[in-house]
């Protein structure tokens, strides 16, 4: 037998390696070993009762066909809501598109406003999929470094220093996957102001929006919709707020010729998202005590963790990180260890670390910085302490 042809959109794309660590990890977890998971990327929590409720009386209730393919209007609705209340930000039931996560949300603007010839910036790090969902529209990636002394920020001036003619987008990512970076107001700001200038468009992923540490508040680029509403899609999800990885229910909200060309695009792929986690995530959105107190809670958890894991990571020799101002990874600079143990970069101490000490962690590369490794702190705090004396133990080897 011959392999099929593949079309050159599919050759092209890289396995992601947060995939490939997270498979050796269960293989590993498989075969009877314990296993300290530093490696994923969603919440360990359950999806607060009251949500999953919501759910199952959606399925008892028969709401179980299509919706409008860009979303039930009560959810969208729920969705306008939720922006006016957090950011203060007057939208229109037309602005909002319903997604299967936050990633469709994202490709779907990509898909909708570049095309070959255009480059967009996109910060490093980077989450993962950001520079593929870009090539796949035909744009190219065009990379744009922040660094480990200003806690890897996005700036503006290093936007506009390696930008050129062809850079029709930008996408910041805040709180950040992998590094935790959150963007403040004034620098949100001149990005916007660079896009107006260039006539560029910014995808803003808010994914990890209620999860900022230290009093910390999350400045949304919905914010800014009066003045410069015309140049953004902001992407958002249930996916960690309400730890619904699994529902698959995100969001996108943009101008309405956008939401409306995106709205299409998504008709001809996988139309709406599922009618039951759209019942559910309405739920949450709509019942803001409940929702408050149980995102609340998460939070309380996480910045426990992130206190854990920061004391932890200052004990091994070798490794240093900024503490992360929002989301839960921790993304430390491991440099200094690949001389001690022989390594070439961040894959291979992963490999290592996975093998001899059966700690699961994601290697910088893969997110465009391969002197640092991410570690996520969605792990109970008991499973955390352990992970730490055996990185530290393996480290000092
Ligand atoms: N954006 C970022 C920055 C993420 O980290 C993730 C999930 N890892 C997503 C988007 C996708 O989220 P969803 O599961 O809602 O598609």
């Amino acid at each position: 037998m011959t392999a099929p042809r593949l079309s050159r959109r599919a050759a092209a794309l890289t396995p992601s390696s947060t995939i490939e660590v997270a498979r050796a990890a269960k293989a590993l977890a498989a075969s009877g070993a314990d296993l300290v998971d530093f490696g994923l990327g969603e919440p360990d929590f359950d999806t607060p009762a009251f949500v999953a409720e919501a759910g199952i009386a959606a399925i008892r209730a028969g709401r179980t066909r299509y919706t409008d393919v860009g979303g039930d209007p009560a959810l969208r609705d729920a969705i306008v809501e939720k922006y006016r209340r957090e950011q203060g930000a007057a939208l229109a039931r037309e602005n909002v598109l319903v997604t299967a996560g936050a990633k469709q949300a994202v490709f779907n603007a990509c898909q909708a406003l570049f095309q070959e010839g255009d480059e967009v910036a996109i910060f490093a790090p980077y989450w993962v999929s950001f520079p593929e969902i870009v090539r796949l529209s035909g744009a190219s990636p065009l990379i744009v470094p922040t660094d480990f002394a200003s806690s890897f920020r996005p700036t503006a001036a290093e936007l506009s220093r390696r930008a050129g003619p062809n850079t029709r987008g930008v996408i910041v990512n805040s709180p950040n996957n992998p590094t935790g970076a959150v963007i403040g107001e004034a620098e949100l700001l001149r990005v916007l102001e660079w896009c107006e200038e260039r006539g560029a468009f910014l995808i803003f992923d808010e994914t990890y929006d209620r999860f900022l540490y230290d009093g910390r508040r999350h400045v949304s680029a919905a914010r800014f919709r009066e003045r410069h509403g015309d140049r953004v899609v902001v992407t958002g999800a249930a996916s960690k707020t309400y730890a619904m990885t699994g529902w698959r229910l995100g969001w996108a909200v943009g101008p309405k010729e956008l939401v409306a060309a995106m709205a299409s695009y998504q008709s001809h792929s996988t139309s709406n998202a599922s009618s039951i986690s759209q019942e559910a995530a309405r739920s949450a959105l709509a019942d803001v005590a409940q929702s408050d107190a149980s995102v609340g809670e998460m939070l309380a958890q996480y910045a426990s963790r992130r206190e854990a894991m920061l004391g932890g990571l200052a004990a091994v020799p070798g490794v240093a990180c900024a503490p992360p101002e929002g989301a839960f990874y921790v993304f430390a600079q491991v440099r200094a260890l690949y001389a001690k143990k022989g390594v070439s970069g961040s894959t291979e101490l992963c490999r290592r670390l996975l093998a001899e000490a059966h700690v699961a962690a994601v290697p910088g590369d893969a997110f465009g910085e391969d002197s640092c490794v991410r570690f996520s702190f969605a792990t109970p705090l008991p499973r955390i302490a352990e992970g730490m004396r055996r990185l530290a133990a393996w480290a000092k080897e």
